[in-house]
């Protein structure tokens, strides 16, 4: 079974094929992409003609399913068929994020006009998100706002729910892993023994922590849009929400400034002054630069303070996880999100710590009461397994 999954940017279309096997494996056959795109049609058409060069994909016959990993819908999210409903359903949320909606809003268009008959899959960043309790997705607005769509979404779900099912694969807890697999398909179905509480920290280039119980997701640091919760690479997280007007009227900017400003002139770029690229904001800290290092210390103390919120909501854990590219590939950062938690049942393992880079792996100490593991992420191969498991679900 060959699945491309298609990455769409406002300019760029990058891609990634998998073939699986019967028994649930996959090989990446092939991956590629296109910058400066003005045109999805020919840009799927180049995509197309690459694969057939390559032997993969003769004809769209070969290609037994595409998959999306689209990141907001109004009133709509899961792992559903890419079809005019999601389309519609990404229109009506343009303005929550409008640096991703639209160019999946007309790729999909286009993935339909050129492949009629080859399924098409979307699956929401926001899918991990829709059995939170209600009290953790409201914020405290008026009710026309609430009804509007302002409410706590998630994000990074993809990431998360691959934390959940390989998190439960690596406590043992099949059953809970099964749970997660059969997640978009069936609904939290009901557990037996113990509650498995997981704490899993996506820390990349945006960034997110989320509570996880029995594989079922209980709270997120991420809110109406990926603008929120830690400190991103150049984007807020965040903020209280005096701070816009203030700004405005300090400096007299208009809110598409402000906007602006937030999104790519703030979180670790703003605060570090130096990049948005942790190994740049590192280097600096290194050579004394102070801004930078508080750059780090602030997403270290974000971090920790929603690792903490999630701990209390979960009542304890049994494993915490670090995942993306600052989760897997830096182990001082890892020390400090898990300093001093040894009274909490959390103890890392400095040597197995250092030693960790980039691959999966346990850096708790043996005696430690949770896990602490990293889990390298692999975005689209879980958006490949998801957009597998709706084609199977349909037929
Ligand atoms: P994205 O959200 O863009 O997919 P990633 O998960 O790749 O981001 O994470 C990007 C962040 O991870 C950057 O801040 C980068 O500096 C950091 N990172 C990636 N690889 C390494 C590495 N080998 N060492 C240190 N930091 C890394």
């Amino acid at each position: 079974m060959n699945i491309l999954v298609a990455n769409l940017g406002s300019t760029s279309l990058k891609f990634r094929l998998f073939r699986f096997d019967g028994a649930g494996g996959a090989a990446l056959l092939a991956k590629g992409g296109y910058e400066r795109v003005t045109d999805y049609g020919k840009a799927i058409d180049d995509c197309l003609a690459e694969l057939k060069a390559a032997g993969h994909v003769r004809t769209p016959a070969d290609l037994h399913g595409v998959g999306f990993k689209t990141v907001l819908g109004k009133n709509l999210t899961g792992c559903v068929p890419a079809d005019e409903r999601v389309i519609a359903a990404l229109e009506g949320f343009k303005e929550i994020a409008p640096a991703h909606n639209p160019p999946y809003a007309a790729g999909i268009q286009r993935f339909r006009e050129k492949l009629p008959g080859v399924p098409l899959v979307a699956l929401f960043e926001t899918a991990f998100y829709q059995w939170m309790p209600e009290a953790a997705t409201r914020y405290a607005v008026p009710q026309a706002w609430h009804e509007a769509g302002v409410r706590r979404y998630g994000f990074h779900g993809a990431s998360h729910k691959f934390v959940a099912e390989r998190s439960a694969e690596l406590l043992g807890r099949q059953d809970i892993a099964e749970r997660v697999r059969q997640l978009y398909q069936a609904g939290p179905t009901s557990v037996k023994g113990r509650p498995l509480r997981v704490i899993s920290c996506h820390l990349g280039g945006s960034s997110s922590v989320t509570g996880i119980r029995d594989g079922v997701a209980v709270g997120t640091s991420m809110g109406l849009s990926p603008q929120s919760g830690l400190p991103q690479n150049n984007r807020v997280g965040d903020l209280d929400s005096a701070a816009v007007p203030f700004v405005m009227k300090t400096f007299g900017l208009s809110i598409a400034e402000v906007e602006r400003q937030m999104t790519k002139e703030s979180g670790l770029l703003g605060l570090s002054g130096v990049s948005n690229d942790l190994r740049d904001i590192r280097a600096a800290a290194d050579t004394g630069n102070a801004r930078a290092q508080l750059a780090l210390d602030v997403l270290v103390h974000s971090a920790r303070h929603w690792i903490g919120a999630f701990l209390l909501e979960l009542g304890g854990c049994d494993a915490l996880v670090f995942t993306a590219g600052i989760g897997e590939n830096n182990p001082d950062l890892r020390a400090a999100f898990c300093a001093q938690l040894e009274e909490l049942g959390l103890v890392i393992d400095p040597a197995k710590n250092n030693a960790l880079r980039g691959a999966e792996g346990e850096i708790s100490t043996a005696g430690s009461r949770a896990k602490i593991f990293v889990i390298p992420a692999n975005e689209e191969l879980v958006v490949a397994r998801e957009t597998v498991r709706c084609i199977a679900a349909r037929n």
